[in-house]
């Protein structure tokens, strides 16, 4: 079966990994003219360790990653509100990572190109539309360079171009624009000494647009050195107050200081995060309603394209991880392609679409929300309650990780002698 992947980011490339364990050969577009190492911190949770894992990609992984074993939610003076365990020392088999996103596509993108060869992902190629019949499905992509068109003939097209998904907007010609909530993110990484005991990820503030989040992403490299931390502080501008300059606007250090200003975390040099920070940037908070369908034949949805999400509990690249897996999991079962993607729909959309909603309700950062509204006071286990109902929605419970059967595909010695010359 021909698989074609439009997208090159982390949903696309874990797609292509994942096809390619399962006995498939696809072949990835990015729009792009060159993958490049863009972005700032990722949190990876054990539920999409573990599938990384099963690729055999953990010794990679935790050569650029950093594995958080704590949790840390804190009121704006710095004060503990709440703390959870996160990965082994929770209980899970696989740990937590904590990753730059630019090192873990860089990670991704290289294995896909010594796994499937050089040429599999093709760069500077932009799709523009598809059109499908009992036989096959044709993309049509636009040459950036040359400005000629590109025509891609496959049994199945996978739509992993993130949330301004072009292949999206051709099963869904009449969606709107993504949802914003009034939130902006300001982003960035810089050399800081390790915080707290450099192995923790701190969530301190309380409702959304008032709230900041620090995790290293980088150990020192000597003792004397400085660790790479990732930080985010959530702004809102007035109504009367639009922010300038659109989505990815850059914010200069002394804007950060002053945004900062108000905050007075005693474990953290908010003052040199806002200055050593190379470049910050400024982002929407957005998201898009769930859809009634991923799969339309043989055109399916996966990642950001099938499911944007407020970043609320680390989850929208962890999920498209594992949208990956199912997703070579339902086409290595069935020879029957259209069948495949729509077993893919079921056992994902559903799961999913129900972390979108949760998401706009806080996720699991309810907690501090609550513990805000109440002087920093939670009812006995009401920390516990939220954090649990939460896991147990995104499939990310310890049992549920621990033991749900592999979506590792085995692939018969002639499949690998096709694949492997
Ligand atoms: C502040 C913030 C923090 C986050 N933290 C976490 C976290 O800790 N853990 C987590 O799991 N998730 C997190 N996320 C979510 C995560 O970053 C995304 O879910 C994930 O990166 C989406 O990957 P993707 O490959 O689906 O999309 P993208 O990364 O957007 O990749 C899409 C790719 O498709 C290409 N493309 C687009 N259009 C076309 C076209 N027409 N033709 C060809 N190619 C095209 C693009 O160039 C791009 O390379 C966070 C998000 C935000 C905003």
């Amino acid at each position: 079966m021909r698989v074609t992947v439009v997208g090159g980011g982390i949903a696309g490339l874990t797609c292509a990994l994942s096809l390619h364990a399962a006995g498939f050969a696809p072949r990835v577009y990015e729009a792009a003219r060159k993958v490049e190492a863009v972005g700032v911190g990722i949190n990876l949770l054990p539920h999409a360790v573990r599938e990384l894992d099963e690729l055999g990609l953990d010794g990679e992984l935790a050569s650029v990653a950093l594995p958080p074993h704590r949790l840390s939610y804190r009121d704006r003076t710095g004060e503990t509100v709440w703390e959870e365990p996160l990965g082994r020392p929770a209980g899970y088999r696989w740990p937590q990572y904590s990753v730059h996103r630019g090192r873990l596509q860089m990670l991704l993108l290289a294995a896909v190109r010594e796994r499937l060869g050089p040429d599999s992902v093709r760069t500077g190629l932009l799709f523009q539309r598809f059109e499908q019949s009992a036989g096959g499905v044709r993309a049509h992509f636009l040459d950036r360079s040359s400005g000629l068109p590109v025509v891609d003939d496959a049994d199945v097209l996978v739509g992993a171009d993130g949330i301004d998904s072009v292949v999206r907007s051709r099963l869904y010609p009449d969606e709107s624009l993504p949802n914003g909530n009034g939130v902006h993110m300001w982003r960035g990484v810089a050399r800081h000494p390790h915080i707290l005991d450099g192995r923790s990820i701190v969530v301190a503030g309380g409702t959304p647009g008032a709230k900041f989040v620090a995790y290293p992403i980088e150990d020192p490299a000597t003792p004397a050195a400085d660790a790479l931390v990732n930080w985010v502080l959530e702004v809102r501008h007035g109504p009367s107050a639009p922010p300038p300059g659109g989505p990815g606007r850059r914010v200069t250090a002394a804007e950060a200081r002053a945004g900062l200003s108000s905050w007075n975390l005693p474990w953290i040099d908010l003052t040199a995060i806002a200055e050593r920070s190379s470049a910050i940037f400024e982002y929407p908070m957005l998201d898009r309603d769930p859809l009634p369908r991923w799969s339309f034949g043989r055109v399916t949805l996966l990642g950001d394209a099938a499911h944007p999400m407020f970043p609320m509990g680390m989850n929208g690249g962890s999920q498209s991880i594992v949208d990956s897996r199912v997703l070579a999991w339902c086409l290595a079962r069935d020879d029957d392609a259209e069948a495949a993607l729509r077993r893919y729909d079921r056992m994902r959309r559903p799961a999913v679409n129900a972390i979108v909603l949760a998401n706009r309700d806080l996720g699991p950062e309810e907690t501090i929300a609550r513990a805000e509204e109440h002087d920093g006071e939670l009812p006995l286990g009401q920390a516990e309650e939220i954090a649990t109902r939460y896991k147990r929605l995104a499939g990310a419970t310890v049992p549920q990780v621990n033991t749900h059967p592999s979506w590792t595909v085995p692939v018969i010695a002639a499949d690998q002698e096709r694949l492997h010359g």
